[in-house]
């Protein structure tokens, strides 16, 4: 009985799984399925992105010596129907995907085209799926800090001896800085392509209905390994020293700041991220122009954000991909598609997403989705715009950060909404110098929409969060405006807001 690695779209990488641990020469299975990029409107960038990552993952192994056997069909169903019908002796083995029911549904599948599949462990995280349970010991809360202090310590990333590198677990004090404006970004990598990106850009073009840029002027994503290892070199050289006290920053000059640009890599097996984690590590112990902001501030998201959703995921699935504890029902607005709006911040951010599938952490925690908590959207339907628009978007990552992140939707590990006035994005970007709406009021024709539906926001979710005692101040604004009859002012100033939105003209 043959076992066959059949390799999956996200986990491009030699060095891990079943792979890892068959000679060259071996027959290796990818199947390329076209159905599941028709269910959205994904962005040309992402698909992209995808298809030529596997095709060129593909030469590289043929160059190497393996049998590659690359199915290109409408469902992996048709695909297995025909890799069994050539190959009837073989089993399937494939690392376990971190989607929820991914590993049932892909078992049924191979089962219905006569064949077999066999799951392994997912060698592309840092952390064990055994291990969290054990951690988290049955827990149904996490919380994240306890979750990276405990990754920190087995792993021994930035410790000395028992006690963490520089003497606090946490420095993100530290990484709340805004540039000063003669500041210049550093350079983003560019990397030489080839006519495989070039063709597979056009077909994506021809054969789906894509959102975004469908040019490739500003496509500066790694598609092979090599490209990867030049990014993350980059990234390294160049852009980690202000990666930490910048990483809460936003201008709208400046699409990607000082950001790792790393999470597509990363999500397709392109780069490891222990890899990642012990060069930002080894960079920082060599390096006097990295500060510890910077290496704690990135090993924080990778080591302990990246590891804690998809382990959240896990246990909060299948809940949690429709969770909504706050009730919101409202319909995503439009402007998220279009980009049209006089909300500066909101229209340099849809606009980034657009040009290249990507905004940087901040954009989509205190633009997009706090702009989609205040007003109320159904959180599910936030959720699928992320999937489609983000070139680093998949199940099991988008959902955990945008439903509970994002909106609060559940409760698995957020303790409060992450919601602002304009106020917070005032303090950290150049957004409002230049927009249509004044930042500073709270009612009136031209004030910023973020102010009233903040206070709004807290009036019409009082029952689920005045208890919360980390609201406990805001809640006292609250109380300040009902007395003063300014709530009032709100209510009817959010009400406009609702029409406008309606008219288009928000
Ligand atoms: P950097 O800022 O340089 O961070 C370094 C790396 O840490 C990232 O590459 C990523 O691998 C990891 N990381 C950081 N934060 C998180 C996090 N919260 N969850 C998981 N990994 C993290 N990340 C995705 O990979 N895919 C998504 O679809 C996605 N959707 C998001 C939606 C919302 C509403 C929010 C608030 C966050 C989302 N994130 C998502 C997390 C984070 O914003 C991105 O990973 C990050 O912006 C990617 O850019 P970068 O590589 O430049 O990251
Ligand atoms: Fe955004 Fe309001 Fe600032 Fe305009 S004033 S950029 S809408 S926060």
């Amino acid at each position: 009985d043959d076992e066959v690695p059949w390799i999956l779209g996200t986990h491009l990488s030699e060095q891990c799984g079943p792979l890892a641990r068959v000679s060259e020469g071996s027959q290796v299975l990818l199947v390329e399925a076209h159905d599941f990029a028709r269910r959205m409107p994904y962005h040309h960038h992402k698909l992209t992105l995808v298809f030529a990552a596997m095709r060129r993952f593909r030469d590289r192994l043929r160059a190497a010596g393996y049998d590659v056997t690359y199915i290109q069909a409408d469902t992996f169903g048709e695909a297995f129907a025909t890799f069994f019908e050539d190959n009837p002796e073989s089993t399937l083995v494939t690392m376990r995907s971190p989607s929820y029911n991914s590993e049932r549904r892909l078992r049924d599948l191979v089962a219905e085209a006569g064949g077999t599949l066999r799951v392994v462990e997912n060698e592309l995280f840092a952390s064990t799926r055994r291990a969290f349970d054990e951690w988290a010991n049955d827990g149904g809360q996490f919380r994240h800090e306890q979750f990276y202090r405990w990754m920190r310590r087995e792993s021994g990333v930035l410790m000395s001896d028992s006690d963490p590198a520089g003497g606090e677990w946490n420095y993100d004090g530290e990484n709340r800085d805004v540039p000063p404006e003669d500041w210049e970004a550093p350079s983003v990598p560019t990397h030489e392509h080839g006519a495989v990106i070039e063709e597979v850009s056009a077909w994506v073009r021809e054969e789906f209905d894509t959102w975004g840029n469908d040019e490739l002027r500003s496509f500066p994503w790694p598609v092979t390994r090599d490209q990867a290892r030049d990014h993350l070199d980059h990234f390294l050289t160049e852009r980690l020293p202000a990666f930490g006290p910048y990483q809460d920053a936003m201008r709208a000059d400046d699409w990607a700041m000082a950001h790792g640009l790393v999470s597509g890599a990363i999500n397709l097996g392109l780069l490891h991220p222990v890899e990642v984690i012990e060069e930002v590590e080894q960079t920082y112990e060599e390096r006097a122009d990295v500060p510890i902001s910077s290496a704690e501030g990135f090993i924080r998201q990778l080591l302990g954000w990246r590891e804690f959703m998809r382990h959240v995921y896990r246990h909060a699935m299948p809940e949690l991909a429709t969770a909504n504890q706050l009730a919101a029902d409202r319909d995503l607005p439009d402007l998220y598609w279009t980009g049209e709006t006089g909300m500066n911040c909101l229209s340099e951010t849809v606009d980034d997403v657009h040009e290249r599938g990507y905004s940087h952490h901040i954009q989509r925690l205190m633009v997009l989705a706090n702009f989609a908590t205040l007003w109320g959207v159904e959180p599910s339907e936030l959720n699928e715009w992320f999937h489609a628009t983000y070139i680093d978007a998949y199940h099991w990552v988008t959902t955990p950060n945008v439903i509970e992140m994002g909106q609060f939707g559940h409760g698995v590990f957020a303790t409060k909404p992450y919601v602002s006035s304009a106020n917070y994005i005032d303090r950290m970007s150049d957004y409002c110098t230049d927009c249509a709406y004044d930042q500073d009021a709270n009612t009136g024709a031209d004030a910023c929409p973020f102010n009233a539906l903040y206070w709004q926001f807290l009036d019409r979710n009082e029952d689920r969060l005045r208890s919360n005692h980390r609201m406990g101040l805001m809640y006292s604004h609250v109380d300040d405006k009902r007395e003063s009859g300014e709530m009032d002012a709100v209510r009817d100033r959010v009400a406009d807001l609702r029409d406008r939105a309606t008219d288009g003209d928000l």
